[in-house]
């Protein structure tokens, strides 16, 4: 009769399954956020506030409402269902520890008051645990016999969003924060117009539904078959920009994918996008991804703390690290090849712990995620998912492949800025110092 769809990161009415079946078997539906005191940290939350402002407008564009209550998840919607006597919660299954600790306790809890509780999918294209390898285990350890099976999987039909929210009357919607403690500034705005695969689309837009159907529609229509050639131009910004939006659930991952197929060139597209799954069937298996190594590694970790405050603060006098943690710390994003690059400088060359590294792009990206944060730091550390667990990555060569011309870098170093394109990576081989910018922290390798 009553059901409470309680949502966290699918902040989206499309292709929601949970809300979907609720619309179609209840005769009232009660959307529901719980603002956690502490829960959106540094720009996520400026971020959060969007998607929650813009998915309570869709609901009442239905005919329905968000509820938002602050406090504690469980406690909260055990609260709710209690006022409602709802009949049921239900809500999206998500793999971090502390998702899967909070299902847990709302199971618990739910079923000691006689609720029922059920989970559903919409976190990732196909659901973690439902591939496993022929040759036993609980997960696939290594992405390539995944992507295989994952492409040829049967996956559920996309749903759309509901034709109407009937919810129940005269029930207080709650006020949505204007802010969180501890938020940052919002990112830079990045304009849909800029998007066109081709440079000049910086920062991230404002986040939710809405923006990200947008951004996906921009990004099929005029960038996706240009994707195998352009991921890994640095300056160009040849990527989608959709992983803020995925990691909050404002667009279907399995959409996202169907729509992609669909388009010629899709596929590498489709593949970066396995990885995402690939990962949290990882972190599904293995929940304290975050923290612990995935293969356990011999050698200690060294203690330097001038080292990483310099690492964080773009200060390591390599170019191409110190942007790529510039662009990180001023837009809230970093290009993928970037990240590889200063995470692999961070463990290989200074040969510091990998967690400070999580920790760190935990606090300033907007798609920061347990799953793909810590599965590609510990793929870059040599602990996790690689079949070369020793790769190095020489960040002089990288740059000097990736960002050919320089331009990644003077973006976001200016005090290189006057530099010819030679230069630009190697300024230690010039005649004098540059002013204001520092010595290499460690000798740089040769290119
Ligand atoms: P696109 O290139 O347009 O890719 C489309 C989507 O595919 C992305 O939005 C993302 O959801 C997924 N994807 C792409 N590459 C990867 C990958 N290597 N692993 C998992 N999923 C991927 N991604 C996050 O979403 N959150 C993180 O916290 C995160 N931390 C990272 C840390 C390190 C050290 C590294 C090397 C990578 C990390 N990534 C993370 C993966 C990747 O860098 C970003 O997903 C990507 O840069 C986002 O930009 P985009 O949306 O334009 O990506």
């Amino acid at each position: 009769d009553t059901v409470i769809v309680l949502f966290n990161r699918d902040l989206r009415v499309h292709d929601h399954p949970a809300l979907a079946a609720a619309c179609q078997e209840a005769r009232r539906v009660v959307p529901f956020f719980v603002v956690e005191p502490g829960l959106p940290s540094g720009r996520r939350g400026g971020f959060l506030l969007d998607c929650l402002t813009d998915l309570r407008a869709s609901l009442r564009r239905l005919g329905g409402d968000l509820i938002v209550r602050q406090g504690e998840v469980v406690a909260e919607t055990v609260r709710l269902a209690g006022e409602l006597s709802a009949d049921a919660v239900w809500a999206s299954a998500d793999v971090s520890e502390y998702a899967r600790s909070r299902e847990k306790r709302l199971a618990a809890e739910c079923k000691r008051i006689h609720t029922e509780f059920r989970t559903f999918p919409g976190v990732t294209v196909v659901p973690p645990g439902e591939l496993t390898p022929n040759g036993g285990g609980d997960h696939y350890r290594v992405f390539t016999p995944y992507w295989r099976v994952w492409s040829s999987t049967r996956r559920r039909p996309l749903l759309p969003a509901p034709a109407r929210v009937v919810t129940v009357p005269g029930l207080e919607p709650g006020r949505i924060p204007s802010s969180f403690p501890g938020m940052r500034i919002r990112p830079v705005d990045g304009s849909q117009a800029s998007l066109n695969g081709h440079g000049g689309s910086r920062g991230v837009p404002a986040g939710g539904e809405t923006a990200a159907r947008e951004r996906l529609e921009t990004w099929l229509r005029l960038c996706v078959a240009d994707y195998d050639d352009g991921h890994d131009d640095m300056a160009g910004d040849r990527t989608s920009k959709l992983s803020a939006y995925l990691r909050f659930g404002c667009v279907s991952p399995l959409e996202v994918v169907t729509r992609a197929e669909a388009e010629a060139g899709g596929e590498p597209f489709v593949r970066q996008l396995c990885w995402r799954d690939f990962y949290h069937q990882v972190t599904f298996a293995f929940p304290q991804i975050n923290r612990v190594d995935y293969r356990p590694r011999k050698e200690e970790w060294r203690e330097d703390k001038d080292a990483l405050d310099a690492w964080r603060e773009g200060q390591t006098g390599i170019p191409i690290v110190d942007a790529g943690m510039r662009q990180l710390k001023s837009e809230g994003w970093m290009h993928n090849r970037a990240r590889m690059i200063v995470a692999s400088y961070l463990v290989r060359h200074l040969r510091l712990d990998w967690r400070a590294g999580v920790e760190h792009f935990f606090d300033y990206l907007l798609d920061g995620d347990i799953a793909n944060n810590s599965g590609n730091w510990q793929w870059v550390a040599g602990t996790g998912n690689d079949t070369r667990p020793n790769r190095v990555l020489n960040p002089i060569r990288q740059a000097k492949r990736f960002d050919p011309e320089g331009d990644y870098v003077r973006r976001y170093v200016p005090e290189l800025s006057h530099l010819p394109d030679r230069a630009v990576h190697e300024p230690w081989k010039l005649p004098s110092p540059i002013k204001n910018y520092p010595k290499p922290l460690t000798t740089p390798p040769a290119a």
